[in-house]
């Protein structure tokens, strides 16, 4: 595999304690090799070559880097350079509900990929409507909606009608039904033909998408990439979504179709099960090539998981009326630990800044609000009522804080409670991502 291969090269090139020209061409003409062996398209390799080459030749050298770990670090830019540098985020309408349109050749994956992204959309608090625009067989229409059923998403179809008629009334249905996200489902060919893109084309004028993502399956290699750009030039596309990454591709795809077609790979889908999608992350495929280990990944999945089961047994406390401040201070802490509130903000559906005043996160506050809920007995922690103003006194003595601090603590914790009641209410299909206070 060209994992394997590269690999290989750079052992060879580690050893090294200082590196000739002749080392450098010789190692590149093994990258080059095994890029092509690769499936990734030639001008991509060229390219990358000539510039991996230009780099590794002239002065850029550290002093920290020995001539060899230099290479490996310059093909380790370029390669990610090659598919885009940055993981891309997904685009969203100013004006909900956002249109995704989901295109691409039969059997690439689509109506998989529409229930995957559904999924993953619903985990991060939105509500997705999904939408089976593909008519011409009864089974895709039955497929989306089996997909749906096992996400507790709504699908909308209407077999009698045709696809644009289809997405435009769904559009309109997502609007009624407060769904902010509009996942269309369409039909796809063997092989592109007019017939295809002018279907994809009206679709597209009809509810103007905020994006128009072109599903593709990675193990087809360059003729993915064929596929990517007819598309891309015929629709104009906002980005690619690679499939079947699991089954045994030679990476090809992935490798040139960004720098060929110019659209941002945004998400990877591998497995046929429902949480079988990633956003694509440059940098972290570019390590895994060059074997460099996916650390980042495993972590993100297992934080991913932690986190959801937290959120869900956190619900049913607030359901059952059973928040504590003890989970409070939970809350606080994970807060904290994931970062600026207007990025947490963003991912909440319903939830407006002005709500969030006075919820200072630093270090210190931290500190203070922990010695404060410190400083309570068991009881008072479950049963915050008790605390009355001699109660509230001690507890301002024992925790060295003045008495206001510990009236604002037990005023954000009640309205603490009644945001999560609503939120609640709001993730009925599905809980807010993050846990929330
Ligand atoms: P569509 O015709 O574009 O809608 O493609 P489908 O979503 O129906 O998928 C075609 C086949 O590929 C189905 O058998 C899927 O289960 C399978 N499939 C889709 N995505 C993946 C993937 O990422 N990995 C694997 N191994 N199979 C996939
Ligand atoms: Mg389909």
């Amino acid at each position: 595999a060209l994992s394997e291969k590269l690999q290989d090269t750079f052992r060879r090139l580690r050893g090294k304690g200082k590196l000739t020209e002749k080392d450098v061409d010789e190692a590149l003409r093994e990258v080059k090799l095994a890029l092509l062996e690769a499936d990734v398209n030639f001008r991509v390799v060229r390219n990358f070559i000539n510039r991996v080459r230009e780099r590794a030749v002239g002065q850029e050298v550290i002093n920290s880097l020995t001539p060899g770990q230099m290479v490996i670090k310059i093909v380790h830019q370029e390669l990610t350079g090659m598919m885009g540098a940055k993981a891309e985020k997904l685009k969203t309408s100013d004006r909900p509900p956002s249109v995704y349109l989901l295109a691409g050749l039969q059997g690439a994956g689509k109506t998989t990929t529409a229930g995957k992204l559904a999924g993953y959309l619903q985990k991060q608090g939105r509500r997705p409507l999904l939408v089976a625009a593909d008519v011409y067989r009864p089974a895709a229409v039955k497929q989306l909606e089996v997909l749906g059923a096992q996400l507790s998403v709504p699908v909308f179809s209407d077999p009698g009608r045709d696809p644009v008629a289809i997405a435009a009334a769904a559009v309109e249905k997502a609007r009624q039904t407060q769904r902010d996200v509009v996942l269309i489902d369409t039909a796809g060919r063997l092989h592109i033909d007019e017939e295809l893109m002018g279907e994809l084309a009206a679709i597209k004028a009809a509810v103007n998408p905020v994006e128009i993502l072109l599903v593709v399956d990675a193990m087809t290699g360059q003729d993915a990439v064929n596929v990517a750009q007819n598309f891309n030039e015929q629709l104009g596309l906002t980005g690619l979504i690679l499939t079947k990454l699991d089954s045994d591709t030679r990476g090809g795809a992935a490798l040139s179709i960004r720098e060929i077609t110019g659209c941002p790979i945004k998400f990877v889908g591998s497995g046929e099960k429902l949480d079988g999608i990633e956003v694509f992350h440059p940098e972290r495929l570019a390590s895994r090539i060059l074997g460099m280990g996916d650390v980042l990944t495993l972590i993100e999945k297992a934080e991913a998981t932690v986190e959801a089961e937290q959120a869900k047994a956190l619900m049913k406390k607030i359901q059952k009326d059973e928040f504590t401040l003890e989970d409070f201070l939970d809350q606080m802490r994970q807060v904290q630990k994931m970062g600026p509130l207007d990025q947490i903000l963003g991912m909440l559906p319903g939830l407006k800044p002005k709500q969030l005043q006075g919820f200072v996160l630093d270090e210190k506050s931290m500190k203070h609000i922990e010695a404060i809920i410190q400083s309570m007995t068991p009881q008072e922690r479950r049963t915050p009522q008790i605390i009355n103003a001699s109660r509230r006194r001690r507890i301002a003595q024992g925790s060295g804080r003045p008495v206001q601090e510990v009236n604002r603590l037990l005023n954000q914790f009640e309205q603490s409670k009644k945001m999560m009641k609503q939120l609640g209410k709001i993730g009925k299909g599905g809980l807010p991502r993050l846990p929330f206070w």
